[in-house]
Parts: C-alpha cells; structure tokens; sequence
C-alpha cells in the first residue's frame, strides 16, 4: 500500500488514499495494527505539507473560503486536501459540514482530495483519526494540508493541535459583540480573517480594528512553552504577530493578500525554529492524549472496575463516599490490589 500512496497522482493513488483511510478509521484490531504498521511505513513521508487549520461558525463561508483558495493554489502548482473535524457528526449522527454539495469544484478537481469528518467515536478519536489520515495525504504528496472544523466543543483545540497555523474566519458584525468571540479560540488564532466583506465593508473594517486591538489585548498566545527562544532584538521583531484581514470568498477578494500572510508566517516560524518546536510538542501531546484515552479504556474494562464501578458511582452521586477515595478504590482494584470495601 506504501508503494501505491507514492505513486503519482491518478485513480491508482485516490484508491490507495481511501484505502489507507477506510483501515485508519476501522475498529477492528486487527485492521489497527495494519494501520499502526502502515503509519509508521509512511512516517518518513510525512511531514513536508503545510499544514492550516481553518476555522469558524457554520455559515461564516469556510467551504466557499477553502473551495475559492485551494482552487487558487492548485492554480500556482500545489496540491491540496481537505479533512474535517465535524464534532456534531458524532454526538447526535448529523452533520454540520457534511452536506455533499460543499466545495463542488474543488472535489472533483484531481489535484485535490476531501475526505468528510469520521462520523463515529469521541472528540479525542476523531481528532485522532483525522490526524492519521493528514499523514497519509502527506505521504501521497498533498503538499497543503487544510484541516477544518467548527467553533463546537473542543474541535478547534483539537484542530489547532494538529496544525502548522490556525485561522478564524469571522462574519463583518463579530467585532459589535466582542463578548461573543470565545476569547480562549481567539487565543489560538494566528491569524483573523472577516469574510463577507463584500456585504458590508464598513462593519468589515469596523470588525477588523475591534478585533485587531482585542488580540492585542488578549496578548498573542504564542507559544509559551518556546517563547525563551527570542535571543535578541532582531529575532523578536521577526516574531510573528497574529493579523486580521478581510476577505470575501465568494468573490476571490482578499484570498491572494490571505496567502502572502500565509506564506510569511510559515517562513517566519520555519526560520525561527518555531514550525518544528510546535510539531514536536504536538506529537508529544498527541501520544499523552492517546495514552490517557488508552489507559482509560482499559480501566473501564477491567473485570474489577466493571463489578465496583457502578456501586461507586451511586455512592460519589450520593454524597456517602469522597470522590477521591472512590477514585482510588477503583484504581488499587484494577492493579490487583484488594482493599476492604470502603465502610461508608
Ligand atoms: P460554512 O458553513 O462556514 O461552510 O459556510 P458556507 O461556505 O457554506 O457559506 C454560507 C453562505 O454564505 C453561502 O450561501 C455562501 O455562498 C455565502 N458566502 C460565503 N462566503 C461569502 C462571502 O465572502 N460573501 C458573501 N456575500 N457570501 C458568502
């Protein structure tokens, strides 16, 4: 399957994409080993994308802003894919983004590929197989990786750790009601775009200066962990800044402006270390976020756990006995270790 994913693009390689997904996305054990092995074949192709996470609430234009700008990159000789993170798929089995008649050109375009959010599991596993299937549309040499999703839960947490930049795209009125911008997801935005200019540019601009000094307000949320990196004057005033711009999609303006910004944060944060500093402390993140869902998993099916857990929950629920001490009865259970049954 490495072999056919190389390949050059045409149907044998679609195929093989699809192929390689549909095993990521199974939950048969043994198809997840296949994946496991087929991931770590394909790990040393990965990696050279560029990876956006575009964000924003249904009806700000994200599918007419991606369709509008991958067409514009196919146009300059890249190829682009683009994978969801629809948490509202999994919760009640409708869709938020999945209507099928999102982005009509650009999912027949041959030069790009998308691929609907996994409809099945929690937050945390969809980010994950969405994370998966981003290695394997790089591997297949989709040098722009577009990983969308909508203001639901924690999907843009998910999506900006999964990511190289992270955009918000905003409708002209958001800066009337700053309260109603989450100031946690402006804090992951690298970058502000107000789309739908074009219905009224007044509020546009209005919208962009509010937002522009609330971002400044909020501090940019940079990258906390790396932020000892500025060695010295010249460094920091290379430090990408986050930015607001406008943009209508649905008529290509702004798109052109959007992707110099692009550009300049992705050679910005290459030069300074930042693009592999994020990466690595993401695959870091992401293996302690698999690793809890992990060993979560297997306490809840430990035969111990099953046979006091719903006791305990009655018993926490009840106020008869401390969350904690349930907590560490139902741990010491698992190890193997038997405890007196709590008095309470
Ligand atoms: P999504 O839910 O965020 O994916 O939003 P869509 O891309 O489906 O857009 C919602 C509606 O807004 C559609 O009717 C689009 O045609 C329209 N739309 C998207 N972008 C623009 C824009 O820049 N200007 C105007 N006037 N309409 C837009």
């Amino acid at each position: 399957m490495v072999d056919a994913l190389a390949e050059a693009e045409g149907p044998r390689q679609r195929r093989a994409i699809a192929k390689a997904i549909t095993l990521l996305e199974s939950t048969r054990a043994d198809h997840r080993a296949q994946a496991d092995e087929l991931l770590t074949a394909l790990l040393p192709r990965t990696g050279r994308s560029f990876r956006l996470g575009i964000s924003g609430v249904p009806g700000v234009g994200k599918s007419t802003f991606i369709e509008t700008l991958g067409l514009y990159l196919i146009d300059r000789g890249h190829r682009v894919a683009v994978l969801t993170i629809d948490p509202s798929s999994t919760v009640s089995g409708g869709s938020i983004l999945g209507d099928k008649t999102r982005m009509e050109k650009l999912s027949v375009h041959e030069r790009a590929y998308i691929r609907p959010s996994p409809s099945s599991g929690t937050l945390g596993g969809v980010a994950e197989k969405t994370r998966e299937a981003m290695l394997v549309c790089e591997a297949a040499g989709y040098d722009i990786v577009i990983v969308e999703t909508v203001g639901v839960g924690q999907s843009e947490t998910a999506v900006s750790g999964m990511t190289d930049m992270f955009v918000l795209l905003q409708l002209p009125n958001a800066g009337d009601d700053l309260q109603a911008i989450k100031k946690g997801v402006m804090e992951l935005a690298d970058l502000v775009v107000i789309n739908k200019a074009d219905i009224d540019p007044d509020a546009a601009t209005r919208a962009q200066a509010q937002i522009t000094s609330a971002m400044r307000l909020f501090g940019h949320h940079g990258n906390p962990a790396h932020s000892h990196v500025v060695h010295g004057a010249e460094t920091a005033q290379r430090q990408w800044q986050p930015r607001v711009m406008q943009s209508s999609a649905l008529q290509g303006t702004g798109i052109d402006a959007f992707w110099q910004a692009v550009t300049q944060f992705r050679n910005m944060q290459a030069a300074s270390g930042k693009l592999a500093a994020r990466r690595e402390k993401q695959a870091l993140a992401w293996m302690w976020e698999r690793i809890d869902a992990g060993l979560k998993q297997a306490f809840r099916q430990h035969p111990s756990v099953r046979e006091l857990l719903p006791r305990a929950v009655a018993q926490v629920a009840a106020g008869t006995l401390p969350a904690s001490t349930a907590a560490r009865n139902l741990l010491s259970a698992q190890a193997g270790q038997a405890r007196p049954p709590h008095e309470n």
